[in-house]
């Protein structure tokens, strides 16, 4: 499956003095969903999209564990394809990235990279991104042996040797995974004692298929068409040398895209959103689903029905807004 990067742009209408009903930030499975949605209620929802058009599935080679799709769907196919179910019922689709937000006023304010917005509700499916290790060979062989997720691409690696890249519960959970397809899994840790958990840890000294490297640091990823090694260094003796591999798996934790909103909505101490179960953060009208609000499942399924259920309760908002300016008015 051919990664789709480059999205067709599509001119803004101007928003004029109405505000939109429903803005959509992201365009993820929750960014997508919520548009569904809104768009079913007639609202006429605008997604704009960020730089990464359809979010970090869209990375992803091939899902096979979203339900309807018995034979799996590539991450950019499955973006397309919620993208234009979206479309269908009357979502708009711009390649915009949002420069900052006001929700101290109403309409909230929304300054993007092409235009201004006004929005009265507002749902943030800005995702999180992997953190990376920042080394050569890492960007350029993404979808060619790199990988951070074991659920999406570990399929990928059956009978093949795999390095998982971190120390901590992530890395370890993951680890365990990858087990079930590759012959071998190797972590490197920067450090000698794992971060994580005693329990994972135990499993996974227990799975014959998992080796330990212990104070090393990737410095390269080797490979051109497909990854074929990573080097090493030894930070306590500065040696290098290569580690053969068909995979790297990079889990040093997940950064969550909430820098916009910093000061604005209620945030957990790493940066998630906090919602309550209604995907509501504590500014009335504002919404947030999808990866940005959920550091535990960040999966496509679990993250386009947070998106439904935003978008619902955004309906549910506008409706009762409207009912009460109705009823002020008598
Ligand atoms: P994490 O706990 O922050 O661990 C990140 C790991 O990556 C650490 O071992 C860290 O090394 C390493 N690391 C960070 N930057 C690195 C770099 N540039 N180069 C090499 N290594 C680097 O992240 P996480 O494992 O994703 O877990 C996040 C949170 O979710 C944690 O609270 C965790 O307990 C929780 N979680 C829980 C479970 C579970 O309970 N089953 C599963 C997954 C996640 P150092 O140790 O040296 O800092």
């Amino acid at each position: 499956m051919e990664f789709n990067f480059s999205p067709t742009p599509q001119k803004a209408e101007p928003t004029g003095d109405q505000p939109v009903k429903v803005l959509v930030i992201g365009s993820g499975p929750a960014g997508l969903a919520a548009a569904l949605y809104a768009a079913r209620a007639e609202l006429n929802p605008l997604v704009l999209t960020g730089m990464e058009l359809h979010g970090q599935a869209a990375l992803t080679n091939t899902i096979e564990n979203y339900p309807g799709f018995p034979d799996g769907v590539g991450g950019a196919e499955l973006g397309d394809l919620f993208q234009k179910q979206a479309e269908r019922f009357g979502a708009r689709v711009e390649f915009d990235t949002v420069e900052s937000v006001d929700l101290s006023v109403r309409p909230f304010v929304v300054k993007a990279y092409n235009q201004v917005y006004q929005a009265d509700t507002l749902i943030i499916s800005t995702g999180a991104s992997s953190n990376r290790l920042g080394v050569p060979g890492e960007t350029e062989l993404i979808g060619k042996g790199v990988s951070y997720c074991a659920t999406c691409d570990g399929w990928f690696f059956k009978n093949k040797k795999v390095v998982v890249v971190g120390g901590g519960d992530s890395a370890l959970e993951e680890a365990l995974f990858l087990t079930r397809y590759a012959s071998t899994v190797t972590v490197i840790h920067r450090r000698d004692a794992l971060r994580a958990g005693a329990i994972l840890q135990r499993r996974a000294a227990e799975n014959s298929k998992v080796k330990f490297i212990y104070n090393a640091v990737v410095t390269d990823v080797i490979g051109s068409d497909a990854v074929t090694a990573v080097r090493l260094r030894d930070v306590k003796t500065g040696e290098t040398r290569e580690h053969p591999t068909d995979g790297v798996f990079i889990f040093i934790g997940h950064t969550p895209n909430t820098s916009l909103f910093k000061g604005q909505v209620d945030m957990d101490e790493r940066g998630y959103i906090r919602t309550n179960s209604l995907m509501e953060t504590n500014v009335p009208g504002v919404y947030a689903a999808g990866e940005v609000a959920d550091p535990n499942f960040r999966q496509v399924i679990t993250s386009a029905g947070m998106g439904a259920a935003a978008a619902m309760r955004a309906v549910h908002f506008l409706e009762s807004s409207h009912s009460e300016k109705v009823t002020a008015s008598v």
